[in-house]
């Protein structure tokens, strides 16, 4: 039976560090703030916000809304980018995907002061993360780091695969174990024989969207699985990428949905915003 890796728990635990933190920045006149952006009514981002901002209250960070409706055009997005950039007592800012079609989000993440880029999309610090350079790096991959080195994983040397490639999670995480120097392999919709590589991995980590598609026979005995997805089964339950009962029967060690990867994702997204305020006192 696998240990599980109780993200949930270790969220916690990081969040309370970060309150005496917030506490301490209080002291010394900086309160800091997240401005968070929304542009269009997609159901899923409104609840991802809502506990973005409910962590936000747990740890005294300011928070504020910006939404804006459906029709709203590439120049005003990146004018309210602008003014948030030029406020002061902001000091994250948060641009909630997906945004509205027609608008272009990546030069929306492009506008957005790269030491206000809480959730590491800006392609400056894109690239000071493949440079291995201190930089705001994006929340989910940062989180499952840390879940890794709080649990003593060793990372150095071991053969890593990752499943999906999108710009938020499997990019940056490839990066993030690269920097880590484990040896690491990606994986996407075009790979041949998924089974074949991640039957190799020590370390698999694996976001693609899609219910309980990782199984037993595609895991090598022993793994170290991460499990990054989150979907509604055909019982409507929430359920991961990976198949949770049979793979926790040969992992070392896996994430369980929920209570893995999510809540890592938003206390990093605390942590950024945390480093952000302290620039304040450089
Ligand atoms: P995207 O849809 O942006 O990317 C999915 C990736 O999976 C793509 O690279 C795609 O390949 C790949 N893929 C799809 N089907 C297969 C397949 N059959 N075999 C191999 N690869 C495949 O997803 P995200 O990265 O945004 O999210 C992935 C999951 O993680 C979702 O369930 C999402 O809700 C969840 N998520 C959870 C977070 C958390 O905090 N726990 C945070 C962010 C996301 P290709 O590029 O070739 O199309």
């Amino acid at each position: 039976m696998s240990q599980i890796l109780d993200g949930k728990l270790i969220a916690n635990k990081i969040k309370q560090n970060l309150k005496r933190e917030v506490e301490q920045l209080k002291r010394e006149g900086i309160l800091p703030k997240l401005a968070v952006i929304m542009v269009g009514d997609d159901p899923s981002s409104k609840i991802y916000v809502k506990n973005k901002s409910i962590a936000c209250a747990e740890i005294g960070i300011a928070y504020e809304e910006f939404l804006l409706n459906d029709n709203t055009t590439m120049k005003q997005l990146l004018e309210l980018i602008e003014k948030l950039n030029k406020d002061n007592t902001v000091h994250g800012i948060l641009l909630q995907s997906p945004i509205s079609k027609g608008l272009d989000i990546n030069e929306a993440f492009k506008a957005i002061d790269d030491k206000k880029d809480v959730d590491g999309f800006n392609p400056c610090n894109v690239g000071k993360l493949c440079l291995g350079q201190d930089t705001f790096i994006s929340c989910t991959p940062l989180g499952i780091i840390k879940l890794l080195e709080e649990y003593n994983i060793n990372i150095e040397g071991k053969n890593a695969v990752v499943v999906g490639r999108s710009n938020i999670v499997g990019k940056p995480m490839l990066q993030c174990l690269l920097n880590k120097n484990a040896t690491v392999t990606i994986c996407h919709s075009k790979t041949i024989k998924l089974e074949d590589v991640t039957k190799k991995a020590d370390i698999l980590v694996v976001a693609i969207g899609k219910p309980k598609f990782i199984t037993k026979d595609m895991i090598k005995p022993g793994a170290v699985v991460i499990d990054v997805g989150i979907n509604r089964g055909e019982d409507q339950k929430l359920c991961g990428d990976v198949d949770f009962d049979e793979i926790s029967q040969i992992a070392s060690y896996i994430t369980p949905v929920p209570g893995g990867v999510g809540p890592m994702t938003i206390a990093m997204l605390m942590n950024n915003i945390v480093k952000a305020a302290k620039l304040k006192l450089s």
